[in-house]
């Protein structure tokens, strides 16, 4: 089984170089892919970095190099990288596809993301290998293997959504940042996290999607013990875009300056939604206390109890009361 998954990392390790060596030198990568880079504002030591690539948009033309190059077919098709039809006939899942290698923490390639150039709303955006001996998605964070030092020697991780989000932040000279990419955060990824640091901010999309995973990480970070501040963009903006719009310092500045914690993010984010009606206002507080019930340090839950009071005008007493009610149903 160690050489069966030896075979994957080296295929899929040959996949990237083909991918990287069609954008940089192939003239369909270089008029297409390298172009669209460019034009989304990335430098090329950037995308170098990331081994970046492109799928040139072709039934097998990764299946025909690979088999000259001596790779096995059932090795390809193990990583997903080539699919077989009903008829039994092979071809390449990535065709015409900006590509995003996906490395596991010690810097292998396990996977690809693949963005369409198209702006047809039937394509799918991003199209990823499927799970395979070497790649499970739910425990894999996009950019760790390029993060972890920077984690370690800031103690702090920033998490955003997507592919571009983490290229951007880099670009920005931001190196502390990895990507959930495409699955709803998973408590694998968040304890992947925790053997780097304790300290997470969530950067995730300014639209309603992404303000709704937010509210359901940071619960998830919570109960994982981690400490959890979270930062949202103005306008729909995700960090990639924003990056774009203001420039590499002013988006470290902000990033750096507005963060929030969980309880202000939370008192914010949904007294918005509920204005001046008691009832719902109830609610939130409630909600909020929900959040402060999953921290397993009993200290550290009763300093965000405290925060809560002020912040929300409630008595200490009555909010402890409701936290220790929740923390007995959950016993
Ligand atoms: P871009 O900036 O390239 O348009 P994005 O990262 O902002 O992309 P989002 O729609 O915000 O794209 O999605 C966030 C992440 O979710 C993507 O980077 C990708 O990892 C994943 N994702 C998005 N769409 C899909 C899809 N159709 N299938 C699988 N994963 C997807
Ligand atoms: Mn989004
Ligand atoms: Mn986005
Ligand atoms: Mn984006």
């Amino acid at each position: 089984a160690q050489n069966a998954r030896e075979a994957l990392y080296i295929v899929s390790q040959y996949a990237a170089g083909f991918f990287s060596e069609q954008l940089w030198n192939g003239s369909e990568g270089r008029a297409v892919g390298l172009s669209y880079f460019k034009e989304r504002g990335f430098r090329e030591d950037i995308i170098r970095k990331f081994e970046l690539g492109y799928s040139p948009d072709s039934w097998d033309a990764l299946i025909n190099a690979s088999k000259a190059a001596g790779h096995r077919e059932a090795y390809l098709e193990s990583t997903g990288l080539v699919v077989k039809n009903e008829k039994g006939k092979l071809y390449d899942r990535f065709r015409g596809r900006v590509m995003f290698p996906i490395h596991n923490f010690t810097g292998r390639v396990i996977g690809f993301g693949g963005r369409t150039l198209k702006t047809d709303k039937n394509v799918p955006k991003y199209v990823n290998s499927p799970e395979s001996d070497i790649y499970h998605k739910s425990n894999v964070l996009y950019g760790l293997y390029h993060a972890k030092k920077a984690i370690r020697d800031l103690d702090n991780c920033y998490l955003v959504e997507g592919y571009a989000d983490v290229l951007s932040a880099h670009q920005a000279g931001v190196e502390n940042v990895v990507a959930s990419s495409g699955t709803s955060l998973t408590t694998e990824q968040i304890r992947l996290i925790g053997r780097f640091t304790q300290n997470v901010t969530m950067l995730y999309d300014g639209d309603a999607a992404g303000i709704k995973a937010s509210l359901r990480g940071l619960d998830m970070i919570l109960e994982e013990g981690l400490n959890v501040k979270v930062l949202n963009f103005p306008d729909g903006h995700d960090p990639d875009s924003y990056m774009h719009l203001v420039g590499a310092g002013a988006f470290k500045h902000y990033i750096e300056n507005n963060r929030k914690d969980f309880i202000l993010f939370k008192a914010d984010t949904l007294l918005k939604e509920a204005g001046n009606d008691p009832i719902k206002r109830a609610g939130i507080i409630r909600d909020i206390v929900e959040s402060i019930a999953k921290i397993p340090d009993n200290i550290k839950a009763s300093v965000f109890i405290r925060e809560c009071s002020h912040l929300l005008q409630v008595e200490e007493r009555i909010l402890l009361t409701e936290l220790n009610s929740m923390r007995a149903a959950k016993f």
